[in-house]
């Protein structure tokens, strides 16, 4: 059924460069995630994991093609529209955490939900039952800074789903992570997405990560591939 889609992908096409130098990353790429599924994008770096994801997220704008997030079409919507749909739908995870430094854990994870409207005591009750569920509520008035990579982290998906997105994209989230603390983190970062019904999709290069997806999907010549790991 379509409205079972969370995110479509149809058609994608994204280069780099002009004239005789042009870097052909994604050529028709087509994907769809569905309600509550978990999806795993390995494939080897430089092939456009990032650029992929990006534009699932409106983050950036593909060269062709066509990105539907929620049953809404994006292609043809302004950057306002795309804004407030990447604000409600998507939540994002990147590789370094990009938390705000100048403010507190509990502040970064409120802060997608006050620029949403919500009142300020409501966003920081969700604020601390996110950071409490991720297990890092003692730590949610340290700063960035203070706190270790793997917590940083954790802060990260904590304010990633604080609006309760359609769908989460993670871009090799525990990449800069030692392999117990990776393993940790995705352990939290999985049972909040299983827990929600949250759909995501998930680039890694850890493979025992991605066989714990639903699915596994590669890039290939540009386009997206399932695969078996
Ligand atoms: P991955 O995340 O799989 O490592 P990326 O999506 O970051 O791959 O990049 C794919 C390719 O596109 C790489 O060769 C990269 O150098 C190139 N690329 C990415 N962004 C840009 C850009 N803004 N300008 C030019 N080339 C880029
Ligand atoms: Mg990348």
């Amino acid at each position: 059924m379509a409205n079972d889609v969370v995110l479509s992908l149809a058609g994608i096409d994204r280069h780099y460069g002009q004239g005789e130098t042009v870097l052909s990353i994604l050529k028709g790429a087509d994907f769809t995630l569905k309600t509550g599924e978990t999806v795993a994008l390995v494939a080897p770096s430089g092939t456009g994991k990032s650029t992929l994801l990006h534009i699932a997220g409106l983050l950036e704008h593909p060269d062709a093609g066509e990105v539907t997030v929620g049953g809404i079409a994006c292609h043809d919507l302004g950057d306002e529209q795309r804004t407030t749909i990447r604000r409600n739908s998507v939540g994002f995870v990147y590789q370094f955490h990009h938390l705000l430094p100048e403010f507190t854990a509990l502040e970064n994870v409120m802060m997608p939900q006050l620029i949403a409207g919500l009142p300020h005591a409501e966003a920081k009750e969700r604020g601390k039952q996110l950071l409490d569920y991720m297990r890092i509520g003692p730590r949610a008035e340290h700063r960035p800074a203070e706190l270790s990579g793997g917590e940083q982290q954790r802060v990260a998906i904590a304010r990633a789903v604080a609006n309760a997105p359609l769908v989460l994209l993670a871009d090799e989230p525990t990449g800069n992570l030692d392999p117990e603390t990776a393993s940790y983190v995705f352990s939290a970062l999985e049972a909040l997405v299983r827990q929600s019904g949250l759909s995501a999709m998930i680039a890694t290069h850890n493979h025992e990560i991605a066989r714990r997806m639903d699915r596994c999907v590669t890039l290939v010549d540009g386009k997206i591939v399932e695969f078996h790991p």
